[in-house]
C-alpha cells in the first residue's frame, strides 16, 4: 500500500488545473476531455471511479465556483494586461487601451470552457482533501443530495 506515497502525488495545483479527483489526484472529474465539446463541457461524473469521493458533495456546491472563476478571469486579464503592456504598449494618448479590453473579452470568451472546468476543480479541492490511503480507506458518503438536482448548474 505504499504505491502513492512511493510514486508521490502530482502536486495539487497540477491536478485542479487537470480536473483530477482531490482525493485520489487520479481520477477524472469530467465524463468527456475536451471542455470544448460544449454540450457536455460541464457534464460530471457522480463519484470518482477511482476512489469513490462523491463529486457533488451538496445541493448547489459549484454556485461557490463562481467566485474561484471569476478570481481567474481576474488573474488573466491582469496577465493578459502586462503582456500586453509590454508588447504592444498602453498609452493614454491613443485607443490601444480599448484593443486590450476587446482583445480580453475575446481571450476571456475563449477560455470560459476551461475556466469553468477549472473552478469547480479548485471548489472541490477546498473541501476535499487528497488521501494518500484512498485505495483502502472507502471515501466519505454526502450527507446530503438532492438527486433531481445533481448537473443542474
Ligand atoms: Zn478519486
Amino acid at each position: 500500500m505504499q504505491d502513492t506515497i512511493a510514486a508521490g502525488p502530482r502536486p495539487s495545483i497540477l491536478n485542479m488545473f487537470r480536473c483530477k479527483c482531490p482525493r485520489c489526484r487520479k481520477g477524472d472529474m469530467f465524463i468527456v476531455k475536451n471542455p470544448y465539446r460544449l454540450k457536455t463541457t460541464m457534464k460530471m461524473r457522480d463519484e470518482c471511479a477511482l476512489c469513490g469521493q462523491a463529486f457533488d458533495i451538496e445541493p448547489g456546491f459549484y454556485y461557490g465556483s463562481s467566485y474561484v472563476s471569476y478570481g481567474l478571469g481576474i488573474a488573466i486579464s491582469v496577465a493578459f494586461l502586462l503582456v500586453f503592456a509590454f508588447t504592444v504598449g498602453i498609452s493614454l494618448n491613443d485607443n490601444r487601451f480599448f484593443y486590450w479590453m476587446a482583445a480580453n473579452a475575446v481571450l476571456l470568451i475563449l477560455l470560459q470552457p476551461p475556466m469553468m472546468r477549472v473552478a469547480r476543480s479548485v471548489w472541490l479541492a477546498f473541501f476535499v482533501r487528497y488521501n494518500p490511503r484512498w485505495r483502502s480507506e472507502p471515501a466519505k458518503k454526502p450527507e446530503r443530495v438532492n438527486e433531481d438536482q445533481k448537473n443542474n448548474w
